[in-house]
């Protein structure tokens, strides 16, 4: 009925947590640089069910993004490049060298010319509580996860140096690099919550429901805020890599500090796999295009299939695995390396670039413990009865070696 439509607004476009309404001007410097055959293969990689479809109309010449599945409000549309030859990407356009850098031949500086930056997971210190990222064993030493992705992180430094790069860092320990704290999100908080928790919020007294918001606006500050305000120093740098380094843990924070034996998987990331949920909001669907415009992948695999093989070769640890590769997965397999997944992280997604992501050992085995504890050191100590190097040192060397293998000519 014709009256009707006055009072039909659009649906109130939906975002993620502290994200803004995106501006998709910002990608115009895009229009004409990939034809319809480029985009729909690269499409796969982000969206491997296919649901970003349901937000599109494909053309010839155009591909027009949607905000709704019914397809009324429209957001932007990108152009096509003739079929025979793009165009170049004009200068000032939001980008970075998405391949191959212009990487020396000489043998001793394998990575002269590149600029990758480090990113170490959490911010620690202070804050390691909050982070829920550290824990002690009986009267053990406090193991922090975000001091031990630093100390790596120090040797990944000098040793991307001596190969040639410049390096760059996202953060130090235990700094914020964000301003805000968690009592700048209460709004936030409290929207979180109640679609997140509404049961348990609902049964609370007001003590344990106060308490629970606090936890919720801390979450929004360390693990949202925190990761936007690091995102802005990766645009800052433009780095033609970024390498976020962590580690993992098999029983995080679910039924107290506890050492396992014999657990360590590793998992190395590169940015894709949006499920169909997260691509209902329009925050998800630029950052996809962004990414895939940017044209990282081919970069990403490379540097992590690279440092999975230096992983097989070292550890030699089992990968990871996640679902079952249905669309509901959070993960998808990347291509023939193990170690390798695609997976859409708040960080690979806001970070401008090629990103590669690392978890490694679980701090919670039994034996990585003993190295993790037993610090940092030259060559080598007896551990459980076997010579074992630096945990830190060995990390980062595979991390290292696997870069210089990647951009290697
Ligand atoms: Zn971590």
């Amino acid at each position: 009925m014709a009256f009707l439509a006055l009072f039909v607004f659009p649906a109130q476009a939906k975002l993620g947590v502290l994200a803004e309404q995106p501006d998709w001007l910002l990608l115009d410097g895009y229009q004409g640089t990939v034809t319809a055959e480029e985009f729909k293969s690269r499409v796969p990689r982000y969206s491997s069910d296919g649901a970003l479809y349901q937000y599109l109309v494909v053309g010839d010449d155009r591909v027009e993004v949607y905000s709704d599945k019914q397809k009324q409000v429209r957001l932007w549309t990108l152009q096509f490049a003739g079929p025979k030859a793009s165009a170049p990407v004009p200068s000032g356009t939001l980008t970075v060298n998405p391949g191959a850098p212009a990487a020396s031949d000489a043998n001793d500086k394998p990575l002269a010319g590149l600029r990758i930056c480090l990113d170490p997971g959490h911010i620690g210190g202070d804050w390691a509580d909050m982070e829920e990222r550290h824990f002690r064993i009986g009267k053990g030493p406090w193991v922090d996860e975000a001091t031990l992705n630093f100390e790596t992180c120090k040797w990944i430094d000098q040793g991307l140096k001596d190969a040639g790069a410049e390096v760059f860092w996202t953060k130090q320990l235990g700094v914020p690099v964000t301003a805000k704290r968690p009592a700048d999100f209460v709004r936030q908080a409290i929207t979180l919550m109640w679609r997140q928790d509404e049961k348990k919020a609902a049964r609370s007294p007001e003590a344990g429901l106060l308490k629970l918001l606090q936890w919720y606006q801390e979450l929004i500050f360390y693990r949202v805020a925190e990761i936007q305000a690091r995102a802005e120093v990766v645009q800052e740098l433009h780095p033609d890599l970024t390498l976020c380094v962590h580690y993992n843990a098999f029983g995080w924070s679910k039924r107290g500090p506890r050492l396992y034996k014999g657990v360590n998987r590793i998992v190395i990331f590169v940015h894709g796999s949006y499920l169909a949920s997260e691509l209902e909001n329009d925050d998800m669907k630029y950052g996809l295009f962004r990414k895939l415009l940017e044209n990282n992948a081919a970069t990403e695999s490379r540097v992590a299939d690279a440092i999975g093989r230096q992983v097989a070769k070292v550890w030699d640890f089992p990968a990871e695995q996640y679902g079952d590769g249905s669309p509901t997965a959070s993960a998808a397999s990347a291509g023939e390396m193990p170690y390798v997944w695609s997976r859409n992280l708040l960080a690979n997604r806001l970070y401008p670039g090629p990103v590669v992501f690392t978890e490694g050992p679980f701090m919670d085995d039994r034996l990585m413990y003993q190295r993790i504890i037993a610090g940092d050191y030259d060559g080598e100590q007896s551990i459980a009865g076997k010579k074992y190097r630096s945990i830190y040192r060995e990390y980062a060397e595979i991390v290292v070696q696997g870069v210089i293998d990647a951009y290697r000519k």
